[in-house]
């Protein structure tokens, strides 16, 4: 679930915490999510944080020449809390020991493992494939789309590749496309320059909107669940907030793709995901 708008104010509010404190230890326990061993993970015990940097979906804590990569995939939760966890919680993937008994808690809910760290030198951070193969960020700056898009694919599974552009994914690509009005099965390289640009907007303002809701309503210790405010993400049988028509969905294994049939699909409804396959 975390995208470019959690991922950003989880930056800024660690950004603002965290400089200058020393980890007191670092564990990474139960099944391991630290995907790098050398260097050691003790070696940023003693450390104190230096800088808090986001990158697309990915967050960066730098520790001097030192930089944990933390990834939450869909279902990890960071927090930096007054209290220690308990080591059997099973939801712990990296705990970061802080004074004063606080603790920088990286966990994961539900029953995928995925979310991951990788303790790396700064020195290689260049040559690290997961940041090195992620596309321009989705906001607050976006280059122009036509090029960018330019593939034969839809707009819903363009805007959620990291490596074509980073930062969107299936929450609040729904959103943007309705109010770029395009259809999420309109395919990359069919984009007029106009649409083109329209979406880009669409991206800027949409990412930009959900951001100021979280500046508003989002502190630490970083909530496990963030408030949402979509419009049209999941809300299938409500209201379009663009033109009032009933916002339909289409259905996948884990999750789901609403959208106005108006502003979006030339009134055609997409319920069966066979016919949205085909339309592919
Ligand atoms: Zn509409």
């Amino acid at each position: 679930m975390p995208e470019l708008p959690e991922m950003e104010i989880a930056t800024r509010r660690l950004a603002a915490a965290l400089p200058g404190e020393t980890i007191e230890s670092a564990l990474a326990p139960g099944i391991n999510a630290l995907k790098t061993f050398d260097p050691p993970l003790h070696a940023i015990e003693g450390r104190a944080f230096t800088g808090v940097y986001r990158r697309g979906k990915l967050l960066l804590l730098e520790l001097d020449d030192l930089v944990l990569l933390l990834h939450l995939m869909s279902a990890g939760r960071l927090q930096l809390l007054d209290k220690r966890a308990s080591l059997r919680d099973r939801t712990s993937r990296l705990l970061l020991r802080l004074p004063e008994g606080r603790e920088l808690r990286m966990r994961e809910f539900g029953s995928k493992q995925a979310a991951w760290v990788k303790l790396l030198r700064a020195s290689d951070l260049e040559a690290e494939e997961s940041l090195a193969s992620l596309g321009p960020e989705a906001w607050p700056d976006p280059p122009p789309l036509r090029e960018l898009l330019d593939a034969p694919r839809p707009l819903h599974s363009l805007l959620r590749d990291q490596q074509v552009i980073s930062g969107i994914g299936r929450t609040w690509v729904d959103e943007i496309l309705n109010v770029a009005r395009l259809s999420p099965f309109k395919r990359g390289d069919d984009l007029s320059e106009e649409e083109a640009e329209a979406l880009r907007a669409a991206m800027i303002s949409e990412l930009g909107r959900v951001l100021d809701v979280y500046e508003e309503r989002v502190d630490l210790p970083l909530p496990e669940k963030f408030p949402k405010p979509t419009r049209v993400h999941a809300r299938q049988g409500e209201p379009c907030p663009q033109c009032g028509t009933v916002l339909e969905a289409v259905f996948y294994e884990d999750y789901v793709m609403t959208y106005c049939p108006t502003d979006q699909t030339e009134g055609r409804v997409l319920k069966d995901r066979r016919l949205s396959r085909l339309l592919k």
